[in-house]
This record gives C-alpha cells, sequence and structure tokens, in this order.
C-alpha cells in the first residue's frame, strides 16, 4: 500500500490548480495557491514551453494526485479501462471514482481522500460487513459501507459530516449519516463524477 508522502501542496502548485488534497486549509487563505501559485522550485517562475505532450502529461499527474495512486497502479487502471467495452476515459473515472477511499470521501465521511484513506486502512470501515483496510478496494452497484460500531462516533467524522453537509453526495450513493452508512446504489455516469480532469488528455498520453 505505497503512497506519496512528500509535501502535498507542492503538487497542487505543479499543477498550478487546487486539487484540495488538505481539507479544510485548502478552502482558506492559508492555501498555497492562493499565496504562491506558481510551481515550486528554483525554475518555478520561469517561462515553459507549453507542448501538447506536456498538457497531456500532467492531466495525468493531476488525476493521480487528485485520487491518490501511484504511476504503476494508474497505469494499470488504464489497462483495464482499455480492455472494457465504452469509453475508456469515462472508464478510466469510473474505475477511480469506485475505490473504497474515493467513496467515503465522497460520502463526506471525510475531509479529504487522504483522510479517508486513513479511516480505511485503520480499519474502521465494513465493506458488506466485513472488516478491510486496504483503500483501493473497489465497490460495485449494490455494495454497502458502513462504519464499525465502535468508530461510529468519531470526532472527525461527525467534522467531516457537519462541515461538508452542504456540498452533498453524488447521486450514485445512498447516505445515512446517523448511521453511518452508505449504499452504492450504481457506478457513476460521465456527468455524475464532478472533477475537474479532462480524462481524453490521459487516454491521448497513454496511448501514443
Ligand atoms: Fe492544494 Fe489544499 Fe494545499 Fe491549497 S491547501 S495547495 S488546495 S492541498
Amino acid at each position: 500500500m505505497a503512497r506519496y508522502t512528500g509535501p502535498v501542496c507542492k503538487l497542487c502548485r505543479r499543477e498550478r490548480t487546487k486539487l484540495f488534497l488538505k481539507g479544510a486549509r485548502c478552502e482558506s487563505s492559508k492555501c498555497a495557491i492562493e499565496t504562491r501559485p506558481y510551481p515550486p522550485g528554483e525554475h518555478g517562475r520561469g517561462r515553459i514551453k507549453e507542448t501538447q505532450y506536456l498538457i497531456q502529461l500532467r492531466e495525468k499527474q493531476k488525476a493521480r494526485r487528485i485520487y491518490g495512486v501511484l504511476e504503476k497502479q494508474f497505469r494499470n487502471y488504464y489497462k483495464e479501462a482499455a480492455r472494457r467495452s465504452g469509453i475508456t476515459g469515462e472508464n478510466l473515472l469510473r474505475i477511480l471514482e469506485s475505490r473504497l477511499d474515493n467513496v467515503v470521501y465522497r460520502a463526506n465521511f471525510a475531509t479529504s481522500r487522504a483522510q479517508a484513506r486513513q479511516l480505511v486502512s485503520h480499519g474502521h470501515v465494513l465493506v458488506d460487513g466485513r472488516r478491510v483496510d486496504k483503500p483501493s478496494i473497489r465497490v460495485k452497484p449494490g455494495t454497502v459501507l458502513e462504519l464499525r460500531e465502535r468508530s461510529k462516533n468519531l470526532v472527525a467524522v461527525q467534522h467531516a459530516i457537519d462541515t461538508l453537509g452542504d456540498r452533498g453526495v453524488p447521486e450514485w450513493l445512498q447516505v445515512d449519516t446517523d448511521d453511518k452508512k452508505i449504499t452504492v446504489q450504481d457506478l457513476p455516469t460521465r456527468t455524475q463524477v464532478d472533477t475537474q480532469i479532462q480524462e481524453q488528455l490521459i487516454v491521448e498520453l497513454y496511448s501514443k
């Protein structure tokens, strides 16, 4: 379960956009994109030639960083998406959205995907009644997730529900915030995925 452990605000600055990796801080004036809106490093403010390859590469890196997936796993997701019938880019987004950590985040039980990942890896989440600890597990239509009985009163979860409640939950999830239960109704269609990612650019990059 390898994951990126370096400074995350640098990732947003590299992509020149907010990736919302730090929960509440991302909405505050302390966000590094507000204070230092240029790429990190000595040459961050230098001029960069925007080639088509660079645009595609940055889009892929952005997607990886938003969902917290390392390169090898992301490429495997792409291969799986390309094997499936339908539009590869949409398949890729559907795979990423169906990750357990993403579902917990989308249901507003965590303020960031990193926090959701920690909830899962610390064993707070039950999938169809079974305790799991792998954030990359994928859900299917009909999967029921719930917090363990003794995890239902976690302050972090209640705080996330209280602060993110206004954001709403996607139509493909049914969330019971009192019982801390999520039912996956279906996997999302492209229009149901709220993301800034242009998946077509990723497909173009990998199909070279
Ligand atoms: Fe990105 Fe959030 Fe850091 Fe802002 S505070 S740079 S959105 S991780």
